[in-house]
């Protein structure tokens, strides 16, 4: 009994080990909602059920999460980055870049439909398929576009290349 414990200390610590530099649990992938029009009409409860409580936060409360705590802050593999909401591919690595803010930054999105902003007090960015909030887009990114989107990690889910 007590060795069987031991071990399962030692296989906790060592899952806990291997979890380092992760300091967000991925967003689980879960199945796209119906569409109208190309639009995901879920009711406010149905959201709350699909998403965790992060990204219902900032994708429906239009909350930030705090900055260098993102999953994708410093995440530089190849892929695509989908809408935690509802799939639609928002953003790709290529477009990527360490803008030392603590939130991912893109230069554009994957493709102009993906996206669109409003402007209140700054230029927020949504998802074109279910209006999630995604961040928000400002004019001190690098040449040639001069355009920094930055995004929440919790509003997004990465799908790495093949
Ligand atoms: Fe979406």
């Amino acid at each position: 009994m007590y060795q069987w414990s031991f071990v399962s200390s030692v296989a906790v610590a060592l899952a806990m080990l291997a979890g380092c530099g992760e300091t967000r649990p991925a967003t689980p992938a879960i199945p796209p909602p119906a569409t109208v029009n190309g639009k995901a009409t879920l009711s406010d409860d149905e959201w709350r059920a699909r998403l965790t409580p992060l990204a219902y936060a900032v994708l429906r409360e239009k909350q930030t999460e705090l900055a260098f705590t993102g999953r994708y802050d410093k995440h530089y593999e190849p892929g695509v980055y989908r809408c935690a909401g509802c799939n639609n591919v928002l953003f790709s690595s290529k477009h990527k870049f360490d803008s030392r803010t603590g939130w991912p930054s893109f230069t554009e999105p994957a493709a102009s439909e993906s996206i669109y902003t409003h402007s209140t007090d700054r230029e927020a960015v949504l998802c074109a398929r279910c209006d999630g909030h995604l961040g928000h887009v400002f004019p001190d990114g690098p040449p040639p576009g001069g355009l920094r989107y930055c995004i929440n990690s919790a509003a997004l889910r990465f799908e790495a290349a093949n």
